[in-house]
C-alpha cells in the first residue's frame, strides 16, 4: 500500500486527525503520516479495531523482548505513544490496549496491528528534537535529554 493509501487527515488546532485505512497496518500508517507530514516528534493517541495484532512484552531481568501475535477481532480500547529519534531516525514507541469480544483486554507494547473497521489516531506534534539513546542498565532506547 503507497502511502496516501494509508490514512486520509484532517489538520486542526495543530493536531492532526489520521483516519488509518481499512485492512492498512496502525504503525506503517502512523510512521508514514508523520513522515509525509514532517512531524519528527509527536504525542499519539488512538482508537479503532484490529483483526490482528503483534504486542511484545520486555523482561527487564532477562533484557529480552517476548513477542505475541493476536489473529482475532479486538476494539483498539487505547492506543498511547510518541514519536521520536533515535539515530536521526524515526522512532514510534506505541503501546495498546486491546478490547476482545468476551470484554476482556489485552495490552502491551505495539508491534504491528492491522486495521479491521476503524483507525482513529490523533498526532500532537511537539515542537522540539526527541532523542533517544540505548541505555544498558535497562536495556531500552531511552530519552536523552541530558
Ligand atoms: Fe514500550
Amino acid at each position: 500500500m503507497d502511502s496516501q493509501r494509508l490514512y486520509t487527515y484532517r489538520h486542526a488546532d495543530g493536531q492532526y486527525i489520521v483516519s488509518i485505512a481499512n485492512h492498512a497496518c496502525v504503525e506503517e500508517a502512523i510512521a508514514a503520516a508523520c513522515r509525509d507530514l514532517g512531524i519528527g516528534a509527536a504525542a499519539v493517541r488512538g482508537i479503532g479495531a484490529v483483526n490482528e495484532a503483534t504486542l511484545r512484552f520486555y523482561d527487564p531481568a532477562t533484557k529480552r523482548y517476548v513477542d505475541r501475535r493476536f489473529e482475532e477481532q479486538m476494539e483498539i480500547a487505547s492506543l498511547e505513544g510518541n514519536v521520536s529519534q533515535m539515530d536521526g531516525k524515526q522512532y514510534l514507541h506505541l503501546h495498546v490496549t486491546l478490547g476482545r469480544a468476551d470484554y476482556t483486554a489485552l495490552a502491551g507494547h505495539l508491534l504491528s496491528a492491522r486495521i479491521n473497521g476503524a483507525g482513529e489516531i490523533v498526532i500532537t506534534p511537539v515542537g522540539a528534537d526527541l532523542p533517544r539513546r540505548y541505555d544498558p542498565e535497562t536495556g531500552l532506547n531511552i530519552y536523552d535529554f541530558r
